[in-house]
């Protein structure tokens, strides 16, 4: 069992399939003695500190930080920092020019990179993984991030409109509750009580389906390109709307005219298929794989008689469309029954409650 006499540094690193997340904390209440704290350790911590990027892939989100957090008895500030999993061996090369491997430490990991670098890291850093379960990890994380910060969850009012705004939700009396983390797979949970959850389903149509299918029909090579391309596009172009197939509206069944009845079902012409652009080919693929992943956690929902869904993970940074569709897609085929709600932190709260488990 660890206790906060854990050594420094204090990571908590989440090496997902496609994104790797690092959170880690910098206490600002340190006694004269830390103060004296091995060189090492003051470079590592400037290092971080003074930059928002690390090599030519990491990220810090600086926009994310957290401060005066109160973590293991030490105050301090929590920093985010995201690389992709693919340049792992780039990312442990920089951490041992960096001397993390004169500093014998233990750090917590969770995600399947966690099995799967072990023993890289400890080759090539000396540093063991202490290994912690990826959904055990991501509810404590949700709830320590929710329990520290005020503004953490919102939705969105008037999802639909121009003028949607972002709107805290008040989520101290959270359970129950169900979690839609959207990384590269969904997996879908229901949340009971602190720390109980059951995983009730998933999808592999996920965040790494859509920026793979993007790439493939766009020649896109970032998830940032893929979103700029969608925000450009009209799917409409792509998929066959009920419109098109009854002129209007189908009535009996009161399906609105422009609701999608084919994802991608223009794309059977040879005509469309010449003249759809880029853009169209984006936002049809994001759109068709946020309207399923909804349609999904609007399922469960239902069957586990849960009205509040906590959408989160990677797939919805910098994503306001994702967000905006699926907090319609759950209103109005709930009629008003579901909620989408999102956490500031994203994809971060895998890393945060690997940490924890580290300190407490
Ligand atoms: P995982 O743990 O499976 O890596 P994440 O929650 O980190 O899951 O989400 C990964 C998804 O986030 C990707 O599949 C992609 O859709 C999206 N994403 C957001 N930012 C990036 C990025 N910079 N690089 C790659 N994917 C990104």
């Amino acid at each position: 069992m660890f206790s906060s006499s854990v050594a420094m540094p204090w990571f908590g690193l989440d090496i997902g399939g496609s994104l790797a997340k690092l959170a880690y904390f910098e206490p600002t209440d340190n006694t004269e003695a830390e103060e004296q704290e091995v060189e090492t350790l003051k470079n590592i911590r400037k290092y971080l500190k003074n930059n928002r990027s690390y090599g030519d892939t990491g990220h810090r989100d600086v926009h994310l930080q957290m401060n005066n957090v109160l973590i293991g008895g030490r105050r301090g500030s929590l920093h985010f920092i995201r690389f992709p999993t693919s340049e792992m061996a780039l990312f442990i090369e920089l951490a041992k020019s960096k001397g993390m491997a004169t500093l014998a430490s233990t750090v917590c990991a969770t995600g399947g990179g966690a099995y799967k670098f072990e023993r890289q890291f400890y080759k090539e850093l000396h540093m063991r993984l202490h290994k912690f379960d990826e959904l055990d990890s991501l509810i404590r994380g949700i709830e320590f991030m929710e329990a520290n910060n005020q503004t953490e969850c919102y939705y969105l009012e008037n999802p639909k409109s121009e003028t949607t705004e972002k709107k805290c939700y008040d989520f101290s009396d959270p359970y129950p509750f169900m979690v839609v983390n959207i990384g590269s797979g969904v997996s879908i949970l229901k949340v009971t009580a602190p720390g109980q959850f059951t995983r009730v389903s998933g999808t592999s149509l996920g965040g790494g389906t859509f920026l793979g299918l993007c790439c493939l029909l766009t020649g896109c090579t970032s998830f940032e390109e893929a979103l700029e391309l969608a925000s450009q596009g009209d799917s409409t172009k792509v998929d066959k709307l009920v419109k098109d197939i009854y002129g209007g509206g189908y009535e009996k069944f009161n399906l609105d005219g422009n609701l999608v009845a084919a994802s991608f079902g223009q794309m059977i012409s040879t005509d469309r298929r010449a003249k759809v652009r880029r853009e169209d080919l984006a936002r049809a693929t994001l759109v068709t794989i946020t309207n399923n992943i909804a349609s999904i956690a609007r399922m469960c929902a239902l069957n586990e008689k849960i009205s509040r869904v906590l959408f989160l993970g990677n797939f919805l940074r910098s994503n306001m469309i994702s967000q905006k569709l699926l907090s319609y897609g759950m209103e109005y085929w709930s009629k008003g029954a579901l909620k989408a709600l999102f956490l500031e932190h994203e994809g971060y709260f895998g890393c945060v409650g690997c940490l924890l488990e580290l300190i407490t």
